[in-house]
């Protein structure tokens, strides 16, 4: 009981660490923290076996093998696989050989779950995990069955082990999948508090702006018709007015962002919204040799504020072909239904960012280019944010990014 406990430890030390010092936000690359965690977990596990009265022995080894296949997929998984089968080979024994097979299969078996599992609610993944690790063993008992002996002490060893794996591996499950809702919880709340406060006082500011420089606009028209300044002066004046409009625009734009306006409203299945934004930065595309393609398959409808949900996927592709300005590449739109749900993935294969720059994303006047603004993102968190929508970033330095839009109808 007290190894049992131990070994709980094991298994809990290394997940809780990694889910509280580090960035859990994305779980579809390669993590080589995380697989080093999973790795100390195994090793500490193969240590510290559990011995039944009997005098069989198992562990726990293969639960944070199977999770990190699971979770991470299977170049993830390789590094506590090759542990496994490397301490294994060191310390020898007579089960070299089952044991390097059956950790092969379950790399393979749970690593090509990965994405299934990945899309699976959490109360289905805790499920299925609990399973996983359920005929995982049923599995192995079955191999180890052709060598060792079919009697009364067998049948006690395969519950013990047969439960106790079903019973750490959903316990295990559980906390991290609320540990992980905890901690999107909390940044969509920070997001949604910034979001508040900005758009707030852009309409207040913008709302303001406005009627100065309407005022300001109309005198000077007025000045550039009169016929008793030189033409330098007339020159100066049509400067000045050129330079308003364009603050104009920008208030207007600030104005667009702010609140969805009633004409603007339409029943949408994106498709319009998506292609106009495409057509609108075709030449754009072109210019830094970008090639842009829409995969759509939707048929389900939203309603819409459509020249804002226009401007930002703007701002999105924008982004992305900035973001392939030196090479070049494809922006890839997918606009797709799943359940309840309009689901838009915007990849491109640039830059990419770094998880600091990830969560920078969307404040005011964040940018890392020269002529950047950085109010892009901020438009599109808002209007997204406004339409009930939620959007998540997947990047890596050098690789691209992908955006995820997900819109519930
Ligand atoms: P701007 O484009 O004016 O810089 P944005 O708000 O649109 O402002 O974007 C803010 C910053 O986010 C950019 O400067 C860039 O560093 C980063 N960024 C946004 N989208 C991408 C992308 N697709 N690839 C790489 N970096 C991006
Ligand atoms: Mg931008």
């Amino acid at each position: 009981m007290q190894i049992l406990l131990l070994n709980f430890l094991f298994l809990l030390i290394p997940f809780l660490g990694y889910f509280i010092f580090f960035d859990v936000s994305s779980y579809r690359h390669f993590n080589l923290i995380f697989s080093i965690f999973a790795t100390i977990s195994v090793i500490c596990c193969m240590l510290f076996p559990i011995q039944l009265q009997s005098g069989f022995i198992f562990d726990l080894r293969y639960i944070p093998f199977i999770i990190i296949a699971l979770y991470w997929g299977f170049k993830s998984a390789l590094i506590p696989y090759l542990a496994i089968n490397i301490y294994q080979l060191w310390i020898g024994g007579e089960n070299i050989i089952e044991s390097f097979l059956f950790s092969t299969v379950i790399l393979i078996v749970m690593s090509l779950c990965n994405h299934k599992f990945l899309s699976l609610d959490i109360k289905y993944r805790i499920l299925f995990s609990g399973t996983a690790s359920f005929l995982s063993m049923v599995f192995y008992l079955f191999t180890l069955s052709f060598w060792a002996p079919f009697n009364h002490e067998f049948w006690i060893l395969s519950i013990y082990v047969i439960g106790t794996y079903l019973l750490v591996m959903l316990i295990l499950v559980s906390m991290i999948e609320r540990l992980i809702a905890n901690i999107r919880e909390q940044k969509l709340i920070m997001q949604s508090d910034r979001f508040q406060i900005i758009s707030e006082l852009s309409a207040s500011v913008a709302h303001e702006i406005r009627n100065p420089l309407t005022a300001t606009h109309g005198f000077l028209q007025l000045l550039s018709q009169s016929k008793s300044i030189s033409l330098q002066e007339k020159n100066y004046v049509d400067y000045s007015l050129q330079e308003l409009k364009r603050a104009e625009k920008i208030v207007g734009d600030f104005l667009t962002f702010s609140r969805p306006q009633y004409e603007n409203m339409k029943d949408s299945d994106l498709k319009e919204e998506t292609e106009y934004a495409k057509n609108i930065l075709m030449p754009y595309a072109h210019m830094y040799n970008v090639d842009i393609q829409i995969h759509f398959h939707n048929s389900l409808h939203k309603y819409f504020d459509r020249s804002q949900m226009q401007q930002c996927f703007i701002n999105i592709y924008k982004n992305g072909i900035e973001a392939m300005k030196e090479r070049g590449g494809t922006l890839e739109i997918e606009v797709f239904g799943q359940k309840q749900n309009i689901l838009i993935k915007i990849k491109d294969s640039g830059i990419g960012m770094t998880d600091e720059q990830i969560s920078a994303l969307g404040k005011p006047y964040y940018s890392t280019k020269k002529q950047g603004t950085g109010l892009g993102m901020v438009m599109v968190y808002n209007a997204i944010h406004k339409a009930g929508g939620t959007i998540e970033v997947e990047s890596k330095i050098g690789k691209g990014t992908t955006f995820m839009i997900t819109f519930p109808v």
